[in-house]
């Protein structure tokens, strides 16, 4: 069967074939994490933000735009309660990520304030330079000639240059391999569907900063082999000796192990219901 790819499931199967074969052929579950829990509530809290109405928080912009991303997150972390009671973690643990979680946020919308002190210093009000910086958010492209799709979750068009941006709250602030490969996919899923090239793609480190890359041909020729590939190495290919375990870090690390561990090298059965 000819499945459509996604920049996840593509980096899954360079990551470890093994790995894909259980979670995209199989179907079998991989554990929620607390990074996992939080992704979801900052990309739901930076999506959300942009919904605000600019011009009922132009006095004391700063402040107020605080104010909100700072309350979106009390109320999404409580409306998460039930996910993050099933990681079995303490609550220390859990109000460490919490803190973290609001520092990463302000980090960001300093950022994003300090932009639009420079779009005013330059003649603008708040409500324009808001509204100049405003992405669309979460949009999803599916191409069903390559067969692959991703959810993008920042398109901006900003004087004249559009950018496709990523949310991440990772640790390390470095367009790695895995992350190059994604935003190379975003940027051909938008040539293709608009016929128009984006300038830049990037990441928004959430505890760093920005970090942008040009859009040419080579990043889109890199997304467009990268796509081949899965095809080729998955298309029809359901027989797990088809999918050669690659041990590295991400088998067994210093406080954890990836969920295929004890199938991997324990010995333990695949169940019979997974696939
Ligand atoms: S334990 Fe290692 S080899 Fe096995 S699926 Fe996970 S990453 Fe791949």
């Amino acid at each position: 069967m000819k499945r459509v790819q996604s920049p996840s499931s593509i980096n899954t199967y360079f990551q470890c074939p093994r790995r894909y074969y259980f979670i995209y052929n199989l179907k079998m579950r991989t554990s929620p994490s607390i990074h996992l829990v939080r992704g979801s509530i900052t990309h739901k809290i930076l999506e959300d933000f942009f919904k605000i109405d600019p011009s009922a928080i132009e006095n004391n912009y700063r402040e107020n735009m605080q104010i909100i991303v700072l309350d979106m997150l009390k109320k999404y972390w409580a409306n998460s309660s039930s996910q993050l009671a099933m990681l079995n973690m303490k609550d220390e643990e859990i109000d460490a990520f919490y803190n973290e979680t609001q520092m990463m946020l302000i980090n960001w919308l300093n950022q994003f304030t300090n932009k639009i002190d420079d779009k005013i210093a330059q003649g603008s009000n708040f409500v324009e330079s808001f509204n100049n910086f405003k992405p669309k958010t979460e949009i999803q492209y599916t191409d069903q000639e390559l067969m692959v799709r991703g959810f993008i979750d920042a398109i901006e068009e900003c004087d004249g240059e559009i950018r496709l941006m990523d949310y991440k709250t990772s640790k390390n602030a470095h367009i790695s391999d895995e992350y190059r490969t994604q935003l190379a996919i975003y940027a051909l899923l938008y040539e293709k569907r608009h016929g128009v090239r984006p300038h830049k793609v990037g990441i928004y480190f959430l505890k760093d900063t920005e970090h942008l890359l040009d859009v040419d041909d080579e990043l889109i020729k890199h997304g467009q082999f990268m796509i081949e590939q899965i095809h080729a190495c998955t298309d029809e290919i359901d027989h797990i000796s088809d999918y050669p375990k690659k041990e590295s870090g991400l088998c067994k690390w210093h406080s954890g192990q990836c969920d295929f561990y004890d199938h991997c090298f324990n010995g333990k059965k695949i169940p019979e219901n997974s696939s």
